[in-house]
């Protein structure tokens, strides 16, 4: 079993920019090779400002290396939980926000002709609990009465033509949520951003950032000094002791995933028939999808801890438990990868961007940061530029958590109230 993650493990890189070298002054420099980091480095790029990504490790090495693939509708909460909490239209304008980043990645792939098997698959959110699908009910009555926006609830008497499973209570299915294979997509980018100009250096970890003036800061990496005009953060659950403001206010959260072998197409027919883009209502989720060449993905906060290899292994024999769980026709399927990576919760769920101390930052997008992490990044030029009506969420408060000052010593206090509510409710 490899604990490579499957993405990468398929994906070929678009250059080797480890020994790219770093240079002494930018126009912006962005730390993390991400989806944020290089959608922010390809259109900052083709505007012809001079911009340089800088990564501790390589393209696509934290969360947009390790994910599900799935980058769906709707936000963090549900919308029912959004309108409860910031009013009828600004819950419309944040939920079609979403919808407004799935277009934008699909505008990436196809602008830069990125093969990264992107497809409208449709989003499955499956209920746990009888109260969840009636949580779905109503979100699904208020998208119609507030935005006019279509979506399908599939009850339990009629789960077999979405899933093969009988563990679920109700769905509720939205036509619009897409897959794709996120190495492609993430290596796709840094090579269409390395072509429009824009400098890569994997392997240049950030150790200080100290500021010149206003904006501007010298940026210390571990090969070399950048002096940038602008800085954006994009670091999500890696952010770290450099932006200590920041890393107060993300909650990294592991999350872990196992992929399948290849499994036969009457199997995969049984799994998943229209190939959705699943997620569940459990506080600690199970997500799942098919893999463009017909594995399982299943992925869940499995446990609460952070990733490494002991922590993966220990994570996905939890992850096959459940599994079977679900699908117990695969208890003879191998399973070919496990891995881990970091989350970035903030304490509202919701996505956080702005600049603090002339620093700017787009970050916490709580497990649905696909869609969201490519289309802040290339928003953030706009804002960058002074165009503020290009960030939706700089107004949402930002509070620390409390006690968080390094590592996150409260997770496993946080993953065992999860496990007792999803118990009860
Ligand atoms: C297991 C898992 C499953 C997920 N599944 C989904 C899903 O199916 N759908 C969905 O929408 N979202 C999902 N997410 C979330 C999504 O992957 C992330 O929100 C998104 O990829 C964040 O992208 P990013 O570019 O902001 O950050 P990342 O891709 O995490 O990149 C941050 C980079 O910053 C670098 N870095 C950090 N500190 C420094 C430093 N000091 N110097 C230099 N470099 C530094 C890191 O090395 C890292 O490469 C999942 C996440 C995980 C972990």
């Amino acid at each position: 079993m490899k604990l490579t993650p499957y993405w990468l493990d398929t994906a070929e890189p678009s250059g080797d920019y480890r020994r790219t070298p770093v240079p002494e002054k930018v126009d912006v420099a962005i730390i993390g090779a991400g989806f944020t980091g290089l959608s922010a480095a390809l259109e900052f790029a083709k505007q012809g400002t001079t911009v340089a990504v800088l990564d501790r490790h390589t393209v696509g090495w934290g969360a947009s290396g390790r994910n599900g693939g799935m980058a769906t509708t709707g936000l963090a909460i549900s919308f029912n939980t959004a309108v409860k909490r910031y009013g009828d239209a600004r819950a419309v304008d944040m939920f079609r926000e979403y919808n407004d980043a799935i277009d934008t990645i699909e505008k990436l792939v196809r602008d830069n002709g990125i093969n990264c098997d992107f497809q409208r698959f449709g989003k499955l959110s499956l209920a746990f609990h009888p109260s969840h699908y009636e949580g779905m009910l109503k979100s699904q009555e208020q998208l119609a009465d507030l935005a006019d926006y279509k979506v399908t609830t599939i009850p339990k008497s009629e789960i077999h033509s979405e899933i093969g499973s009988d563990f679920y209570q109700g769905a509720m299915l939205d036509p619009l949520g897409a897959g794709l294979h996120v190495g492609k997509f993430v290596h796709g980018l840094a090579g269409a951003a390395a072509d429009a100009g824009a400098i890569i250096c994997e392997n240049a970890a950030v150790t200080e950032l100290r500021k010149v003036s206003g904006t501007a800061h010298d940026v210390h990496t571990t090969r070399g000094v950048i002096r940038a005009s602008q800085v954006l953060v994009a670091t999500s659950g890696y952010t770290g002791a450099v932006t200590p403001w920041l890393q107060r206010r993300v909650i990294p959260v592991g999350s872990f995933i196992i992929v399948t072998e290849p499994l036969p197409e009457d199997v995969v027919n049984r799994i998943l028939p229209n190939r959705r883009q699943a997620s569940d209502s459990k506080l600690l989720t199970y997500y799942f999808r098919i893999t463009p060449d017909n594995r399982l993905l299943f992925g869940g906060r499995a446990r609460f801890a952070l990733s490494s290899p002991d922590s993966d292994v220990k994570s996905g024999k939890i992850l096959r438990k459940a599994m079977l769980e679900l699908f117990p026709y695969l208890s003879n399927v191998k399973v070919d990868y496990t891995w881990g990576g970091l989350v970035d919760i903030s304490m509202d769920q919701m996505v956080h961007a702005g600049v603090h101390d002339g620093v700017f930052y787009s970050l916490c997008y709580s497990g649905h940061g696909v869609q969201m992490a490519a289309h802040m990044g290339k928003n953030m030029v706009r804002y960058m530029g002074g165009d503020k009506s290009a960030n939706v969420w700089e107004d949402l408060k930002n509070p620390p958590v409390p006690g968080h000052f390094g590592p996150p010593w409260f997770l496993p206090f946080i993953g065992g109230a999860a496990k007792i509510i999803d118990r009860i409710k």
